[in-house]
């Protein structure tokens, strides 16, 4: 079993806060992502899981036992860091098995974990090499290694793969994935890349300035962020934010009217979001769902490939010569992904619409989310 409880975990620096009152239940076989900018606590709440660090206040507890106290040599985890520091002088199969040899491991049982260790690491014919002679990648498998053959309950990685180029990188995340699916190991993984998050984990914590600000499966972080923060930070490119107010049943923000009779919102400033594959060109025969209207300037045309990355600049932000003189700040723009074959051009004029079962409305103070999904037709009649 590998379950882990972290109640009302704080830790503070003198006047720092790196994590406050935290709170994270995990269960056996999940791996989880710690995700946020940087600073914002993601290593300090991993090393109070691995007992490096003593937490302030608050409980950890790993299979219902609280190991708070415990040192991490006493808590059935093994951790993997960025910075792989693998004995340059020993072979592979050295420094897989130098943990077990520590702890007093016969050589059968050093011998049986290794080979298990290097058949789910796919390391064959590597053992007899130094660290000097592997590849990032091949290095990075050896760490896991290391921490493979203890058989943990728990595995903490800290961003282990930030140091590898970003092809491997994306290669050693499906490899990693893997691992952990066949050993069915509880892992939390500390990551500042969104994308990471999103792609390996079952559930994603996303963490700003010390405090968990929503944990669920990825999609649902995406499509029912719990605030404005999380919707900002997942999805790239990210949401676009439009201020407007609700009053009189509408919202209304440069030039966007959306009736919003049908939902039970107060009257006051509120943050509209809308991601940027959300927004079509009305001239693409919308689906009647789509709601907006804004005339909006194409600034810059980006094409990447598969899609078309449009920005624009709504009317009611700035006037279409300033557009054009190229004096709009990058703020002012609202982001379009689209068709690549879009009939469209710098400089041009626009209407776009927004797909309205993908408007997030949040609250202008406190940043919460108060709607996923825009229904506005009106009821029917009894
Ligand atoms: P992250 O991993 O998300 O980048 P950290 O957990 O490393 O963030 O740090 C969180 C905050 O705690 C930061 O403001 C950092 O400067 C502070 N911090 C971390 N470790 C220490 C320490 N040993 N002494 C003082 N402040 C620290």
């Amino acid at each position: 079993m590998g379950s882990l409880r972290l109640e009302n975990i704080t830790k503070r620096y003198s006047d720092v806060t790196a994590v406050d009152d935290m709170n994270l239940d995990i269960e056996h076989g999940e791996f989880i992502s710690l995700v946020g900018p940087s600073g914002c606590g993601k290593s300090t709440t991993l090393e109070m899981i691995g007992g490096l660090t003593m937490p302030t206040e608050g409980t950890v507890a790993i299979d219902g036992n609280d190991v708070t106290d415990l040192p991490p040599k006493d808590r059935d985890l093994a951790m993997v860091f960025q910075n792989i520091a693998l004995f340059p002088h020993m072979t592979v199969f050295e420094n897989i098995s130098y943990g077990l040899r520590i702890q007093g491991a016969d050589d059968d049982e050093i011998q049986r974990r290794v080979d298990d260790a290097v058949e789910t690491l796919k390391l064959d014919g590597m053992l007899e090499r130094m660290p000097s002679e592997l590849s990032g990648g091949q290095r990075q498998r050896v760490a896991i290694g290391r921490a493979i053959v203890r058989d943990p309950e728990v595995f903490l990685m800290d961003e282990p793969l930030a140091n590898l180029d970003a092809k491997l990188r994306v290669h050693m995340r499906t490899e990693l994935q893997r691992i952990q699916r066949k050993l069915d190991v509880t892992t939390i993984y500390v990551t500042h890349d969104q994308e990471e998050a999103m792609t390996m984990s079952d559930r994603v914590a996303i963490i700003n300035d010390g405090r968990l600000q929503q944990i669920d499966p990825p999609l649902t972080c995406y499509s029912e962020p719990n605030n404005q923060f999380v919707a900002g930070f997942i999805g790239s490119p990210s949401m676009n934010f439009i201020e407007g107010t609700i009053g009189q049943n509408r919202f209304e923000a440069e030039g966007v009217t959306i009736d919003t009779s049908r939902l039970d919102l107060d009257d006051g400033p509120v943050t509209l979001g809308i991601r940027p594959e959300d927004i079509y060109l009305e001239s693409d025969d919308p689906a009647p769902e789509m709601v907006g209207g804004i005339a909006a300037a194409v600034d810059v045309i980006e094409p990447i490939g598969e899609k078309m990355f449009v920005y624009l600049v709504p009317e009611a932000r700035a006037e279409t010569d300033a557009i054009l003189d190229g004096e709009v700040d990058t703020q002012e723009h609202l982001l379009m992904s689209i068709d690549p074959d879009a009939d469209i051009e710098e400089g041009q004029v626009v209407d776009v619409t927004f797909d309205r079962s993908n408007i997030h409305l949040f609250d202008a103070d406190s940043g919460d989310a108060l709607v996923h999904g825009i229904e506005t037709e009106s009821a029917p009649t009894p």
